[in-house]
């Protein structure tokens, strides 16, 4: 195989010998200058230059010479991240009633890889890949949606759940290059009574295909303990810092029965913000108990998008309001979510060889009011903003 970097550099040598040839063309595609590169994952924190060729980070230097980019990007004064990762979206836009198109926000927002947590059930996966994953500039994986009911009253909803689930199971073994594993809504308002039977029936098939389950958790019952006895390692728990009776603390702020040994198993804990499920009290409470989430995500559609979730720095603009140091907010908005997906190598963190996803953002100091999913308002005094986004190598543009 022809490595392509010491190709033209062995053709530039000949070039350059020779009269009348061109000079030899800029070594990167994109050079970002000037910037505090910062990956929690490695303890990376470097103020140095990054070469951008063919995708991939090709060179982290200082003092690139100039002229060797065929982009340059000056980030004086910014912080070039991995690019986030945002491990709760629905993103399948002009099919699903809520969902929003990745491209645009990501343009602004430094979000490079989006995961769709269940906008589609299994018979929408051709869709889901077509129109969404390969139309896209970002990465885009998904969860399936296990479908609740069936219209038709005369069948039993249990019955019927757990013949879709096996073919939702099925669905995520054929695309496991896209697909993480299923979703699941739990709690008395998503499913009724019904709600804990659904839940076992996906445990089941999760097990039984060998993939993970993610779990919306909203309002009791089931209770939270009877919840994270069915979660494994690798699941995720989503919405962990919602202000409702199927959450992770209690009304005292002790956490609840089941939390703390789920998390030991490997049980992971997502925000998945949303229109109703983050909660500033019980995100206080929780990191007052010192139970700190793995991943911090929007759950962006188009009931939120323009308020309360807005975009990834926002969130991520919450937790660092309520203490947690910028590496912290950044780990869990980059690697820890990467790995997760877990089909990407090198994705969230920065590195010579890593997919060149890159966010460049910058810290602003200001009074910025933020505002949870039950209005409570909160006044930060710094605030992250992305300035540029790049994924595999090209800068993510809003689309015309
Ligand atoms: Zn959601």
């Amino acid at each position: 195989m022809i490595n392509r970097r010491s190709f033209v550099s062995a053709c530039g040598a000949a070039l350059a010998a020779g009269p009348g040839f061109a000079q030899r063309g800029p070594r990167f595609d994109i050079v970002i200058r000037n910037g505090e590169l910062r990956d929690p994952s490695t303890s990376l924190r470097r103020k140095a230059d990054l070469g951008i060729a063919d995708g991939k980070i090709a060179a982290i230097e200082d003092g690139i010479p100039a002229g060797q980019g065929r982009d340059e990007i000056d980030a004086s004064g910014l912080y070039v991240t991995p690019g986030l990762v945002d491990l709760h979206t629905h993103i399948y836009h002009s099919a699903t009633g809520l969902g929003i198109e990745a491209d645009p926000i990501a343009a602004r927002s430094g979000v490079t890889t989006w995961v769709d947590a269940g906008s589609f059930g299994h018979d929408q996966t051709p869709g889901f890949r077509r129109f969404i994953v390969n139309s896209s500039q970002v990465r885009i994986f998904g969860y399936v949606y296990l479908y609740p009911s069936s219209r038709n009253p005369d069948i039993d909803p249990v019955k019927y759940v757990a013949t879709v689930a096996k073919r939702t199971g099925e669905a995520v073994e054929k695309n496991r290059d896209i697909l993480i594993g299923i979703k699941m809504q739990v709690g008395s308002n998503m499913n009724g009574r019904y709600s804990y039977d659904f839940l076992k029936i996906a445990r089941q098939v999760c097990d039984e295909f060998r993939i993970p389950l993610m779990a919306h958790i909203s309002f009791a019952p089931p209770e939270t303990e009877q919840v994270m006895a069915l979660m494994r390692a690798g699941d995720v728990v989503t919405h962990c810092y919602n202000g409702h009776s199927l959450g992770i603390v209690d009304s005292g702020g002790k956490l609840k029965p089941g939390v703390q040994e789920a998390r030991d198993r490997g049980v992971l804990f997502d925000i998945g913000h949303g229109l109703g499920s983050f909660n500033f009290p019980a995100a206080k409470k929780a990191l007052a108990a010192g139970f700190v989430c793995d991943t911090i995500s929007t759950d962006i559609y188009g009931l939120n998008v323009n308020g309360p979730v807005y975009d990834m720095p926002t969130t991520m603009t919450k937790m660092l309001h309520l203490g947690m140091s910028f590496d912290d907010v950044l780990l869990r908005s980059t690697a820890n979510p990467a790995r997760i997906i877990g089909r990407v190598p090198g994705l969230g963190t920065i590195a010579v060889g890593a997919p060149a996803d890159i966010a460049i953002l910058a810290l602003e100091d200001g009074q910025f009011t933020l505002v949870d999913s039950q209005r409570n308002q909160e006044v930060a005094r710094q605030r992250i903003a992305a300035r540029v986004t790049i994924c595999r190598g090209r800068r993510v543009v809003h689309p015309a």
